[in-house]
């Protein structure tokens, strides 16, 4: 398996080369670009979330408890909590960010249908949902970014998954042909990847 650094590595040179070609065809400003960047970075290590022990899923944990405990402790202040109570509801958020993402371990499964092609293209159309409101050009070269860098993954992956013996016989290890796929073993799972892929696709077009 490919290591989070060689992900980082191949989202981010994904999403340069990438940015710079839609900078020169598409008219997206250097300004716009770290968003495009951002989005490579994103998607070239989305699929390592099923990892239980990832670094991308212990960094979207952090992330996740600083914006949404962040949010409470605004609100409370705002509306002149005490403090006792302030804690409280911080303690809550913490505890229910928590019991979510022991579901979503439970859920997922290592190299299961997050690492798939029809997942790099829900994760890319959901790009373009979010990026929507930038721009037709910038919500195109957001979901190209993270359609690419995705594949990226899946990819290396793969090829990590070849061995050279003698430095010059591949032999295939077992993990080789789990990564680079359009379904897994649970049916469930790979229903729901492409019944959300068909609705991110209704609802793109019916914005368009
Ligand atoms: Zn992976």
């Amino acid at each position: 398996m490919a290591g989070h650094k060689t992900h980082f590595a191949a989202g981010v040179a994904t999403a340069a080369l990438l940015a710079g070609t839609t900078s020169i065809v598409g008219g997206i400003p250097h300004a716009q670009q770290p968003l495009l960047l951002a989005c490579g970075m994103a998607a070239g290590l989305a699929p390592d979330l099923d990892s239980d022990t990832s670094k991308p899923l212990a960094i979207l944990k952090s992330i996740v408890g600083v914006l949404v405990v962040g949010a409470v402790v605004a609100d409370s202040v705002r509306r002149g909590l005490p403090m006792p109570e302030i804690a409280a509801r911080s303690g809550l958020a913490m505890g229910l960010i928590a019991l979510m993402f022991v579901i979503f371990t439970r859920l997922t499964v290592h190299r299961g249908i997050m690492h798939s092609v029809p997942f790099v293209a829900l994760w890319a159309l959901l790009t373009m949902q979010i990026t929507y409101s930038l721009g037709r050009n910038l919500t195109l070269a957001a979901g190209l970014v993270a359609l690419m860098a995705g594949l990226s993954h899946l990819l290396l992956d793969e090829l990590w998954a070849i061995d050279f013996q003698s430095g010059l016989i591949p032999r295939l290890k077992s993990t080789f042909g789990t990564a680079f796929k359009f379904w897994s073993s649970s049916f469930v799972a790979t229903t729901a990847c492409y019944a959300g892929l068909a609705a991110l696709l209704w609802m793109h077009f019916y914005r368009s």
